[in-house]
């Protein structure tokens, strides 16, 4: 009986609660219902929300969650990095990024907020996920910076062959910033929108004049076959954009001058310089084929001789030498008589004409260079001119199949990636300088010669 009373009292109450108009006819006093008027005729959950502000407590809530997630990831990334987390702990950090050599630095479409951490100035772009091969090198490390500094992800994969970690190690830290040791003759699978495929031991002394000379070249040659095989099989499986970095070495010696992209070349195939130059014409037939066959979209741009900071200090390569030498207060070796030419390009240029080439629409090949042609004897003053004045000149044999002269036609690049190289060397080479002087002095104090 209690049980049954019970009962009937709560269904009695619940009723009440669904009809807010019979509870106020039933009951004497409710301050609320007379407060506000609407909610006779309205239900109660509704007039629960009107009263007091609610509703308009709720919808401005509303507003301010919404505005927040629309503008978060814009905010995220215009926000700064922690400085602290970009910094590596190690006590031989040298800034090797500071952007003293950096053009942008001076003239910039990307906002600064010290160090190399940069914006772009245009939001809204869509950001990609970016692998480079070869990233810890001269050119891709410089790449890379570009690339982070514009607002994409990037994995760098190297196996430090001629790479060094110290280049890109003031991006440790940054959760956009990946670098895997990886050597590219072996398969590897990740997810990204674009490859920049740089991978390859690219200086003369490796492939030259190194003791295990043979077994470098072969290195090289497989690099250039396999690892752009394997590059070439990843972007055709996740459908990225593939850019191979060739080089002008495809012209061989060459009997036209300068050189156009229809230019076929002039190559020795069984000479000391083969495994590199035909390791790269076979990475640009694999590269068209896997282009025409599988639909790969690619791009392939040819390299001609580029400088800057970061270039190995003992690589071979004349600007390198050159610069060392001056620094070291040591001779200028020049090969041969020193009248074969060569056009130099800075980094930064190139950096700009492998983004242009990536970012347009035309497959290539491309020339990326600097028109500007030196001989070699004219290159040793120009550097006597901005390091030491006094420097000698020791002139010794030149290696085998050098190249008499070199010079880009650049046409094609300036008219379908509106892109053209703006550092002359007589500017471009002090920035490199600093870079230098900086290592050598690293290197001296770890032997302890001060
Ligand atoms: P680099 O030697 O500084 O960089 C090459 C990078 O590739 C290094 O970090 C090296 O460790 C890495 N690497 C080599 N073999 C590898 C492998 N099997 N797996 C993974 N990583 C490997 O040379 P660079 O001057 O920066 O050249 C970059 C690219 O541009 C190369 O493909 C080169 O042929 C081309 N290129 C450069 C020039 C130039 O003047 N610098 C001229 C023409 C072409
Ligand atoms: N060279 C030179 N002195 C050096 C190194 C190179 O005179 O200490 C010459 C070399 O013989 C060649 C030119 O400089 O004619 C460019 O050589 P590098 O190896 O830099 O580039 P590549 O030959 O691949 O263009």
């Amino acid at each position: 009986m209690k049980q049954l009373h019970k009962l009937s009292t709560t269904t009695h109450h619940r009723r009440d609660e669904e009809s807010p108009t019979i509870l106020t006819a039933h009951q004497p006093y409710s301050p609320k219902a007379q407060k506000h008027p609407y909610s006779r005729s309205l239900p109660r959950s509704l007039s629960y929300l009107l009263t007091e502000q609610r509703l308009l407590f709720i919808i401005v809530g509303i507003l301010i969650g919404s505005t927040f997630f629309i503008l978060q990831p814009t905010l995220s990334r215009l926000a700064p990095p922690d400085p602290d987390r970009r910094r590596p702990s190690s006590s031989s950090y040298v800034p090797t990024s500071v952007s003293y050599w950096n053009r942008e630095s001076v003239s910039s479409p990307y906002r600064s907020w010290g160090g190399s951490g940069r914006v772009p100035a245009g939001v809204g772009r869509k950001r990609s996920r970016i692998v480079v091969t070869g990233g810890a090198g001269f050119v891709g490390s410089h790449l890379v910076d570009k690339l982070l500094r514009r607002g994409d992800d990037v994995i760098v994969i190297d196996n430090f062959f001629t790479g060094r970690k110290e280049n890109v190690m003031h991006h440790f830290g940054d959760p956009r910033f990946e670098l895997v040791r990886h050597d590219v003759v072996e398969p590897i699978l990740l997810e990204v929108d674009q490859i920049y495929h740089l991978a390859c031991p690219a200086s003369p002394v490796h492939y030259k004049y190194n003791p295990v000379k043979t077994i470098i070249s072969l290195m090289d040659y497989k690099t250039n076959v396999m690892g752009t095989l394997n590059m070439l099989g990843l972007a055709k499986r996740i459908g990225a954009k593939f850019l191979l970095t060739s080089t002008s070495e495809v012209y061989g010696d060459p009997l036209e001058h300068p050189q156009k992209e229809t230019y076929w070349g002039h190559v020795n195939p069984i000479g000391v310089r083969s495994c590199y130059d035909e390791g790269k014409r076979t990475a640009e037939t694999l590269t068209m084929d896997y282009h025409r066959g599988a639909g790969v979209e690619v791009r392939i741009a040819r390299i001609f001789n580029t400088y800057g900071p970061r270039m190995c200090l003992d690589d071979g390569r004349v600007v390198s030498n050159f610069v060392a030498q001056a620094i070291r207060k040591q001779p200028l070796t020049v090969y041969g008589d020193g009248q074969q030419t060569r056009s130099f390009q800075y980094v930064a240029d190139l950096v700009d004409g492998l983004m242009a080439l990536m970012e347009g629409e035309h497959v290539g090949p491309f020339n990326l260079g600097n028109p500007g042609e030196f001989t070699m004897l004219e290159l040793a003053e120009v550097v006597k001119e901005t390091i030491d004045s006094s420097a000698t000149i020791e002139f010794k044999p030149n290696t085998a199949d050098d190249p008499h002269k070199r010079k880009p036609d650049i046409s094609k690049a300036k008219e379908l990636l509106n892109w053209e190289p703006k550092v002359p060397l007589r500017d471009g080479l002090p920035l490199m300088v600093a870079d230098f002087r900086n290592r050598i002095l690293n290197e001296d104090e770890g032997k302890g010669n001060k």
